[in-house]
């Protein structure tokens, strides 16, 4: 039996001191939004892997839609701007269909390289550019981590590939 520090049962993190994946979220949301510089370099990416990273309760939809707003952003394929009126758009859709029975894909990682407490911790104060570092870390290891799972889809149902 373990006796040490309580586990994150969603993202595997070790909550060492008792700190929890939400306070250190809500700590990075706060720290974001005191630093408006922080929050238009990262915002879509802190918040996309946290919820990728914490996927309860959501369907394939919104789970998918967090990823592809991911790699745009990594590719540089879409402005941080646009990105963040993307999400604002599809998540007030996807909080419509945001399903407590929503089982979450039986491929996924349940435990990731850099975890939310690695970004900011309550207790925590970094330099604006050392967060941004972070978040981008954070951000190409969860998309990393994602690419590299097999792709066994046990979701779908036996006749979905006759449907194209
Ligand atoms: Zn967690």
């Amino acid at each position: 039996m373990e006796h040490s520090a309580a586990r994150c049962d969603e993202c595997g993190a070790l909550h060492s001191g008792g700190v929890t994946c939400r306070a250190c979220f809500e700590a990075l949301l706060a720290f974001e939004n005191e630093r408006p510089a922080a929050f238009g370099a990262v915002h879509h990416l802190t918040v996309a892997c946290y919820f990728l990273q914490h996927p309860r309760g959501y369907n394939e939809a919104a789970l998918q839609m967090w990823r592809d707003l991911l790699a745009d952003a990594l590719d540089g394929r879409v402005a941080p701007r646009d990105l963040l009126k993307r999400a604002g758009r599809q998540f007030r859709g996807v909080r419509r269909v945001r399903d407590a029975q929503a089982t979450v894909p039986a491929w996924w990682p349940p435990k990731w390289p850099i975890t939310v407490d690695a970004v900011l911790r309550p207790d925590e104060s970094p330099t604006i550019d050392t967060y941004i570092q972070r978040a981008y870390e954070w951000a190409g290891q969860t998309r990393a981590q994602l690419e590299q799972q097999p792709r066994v889809d046990r979701m779908s149902p036996p006749d979905a590939r006759h449907a194209r």
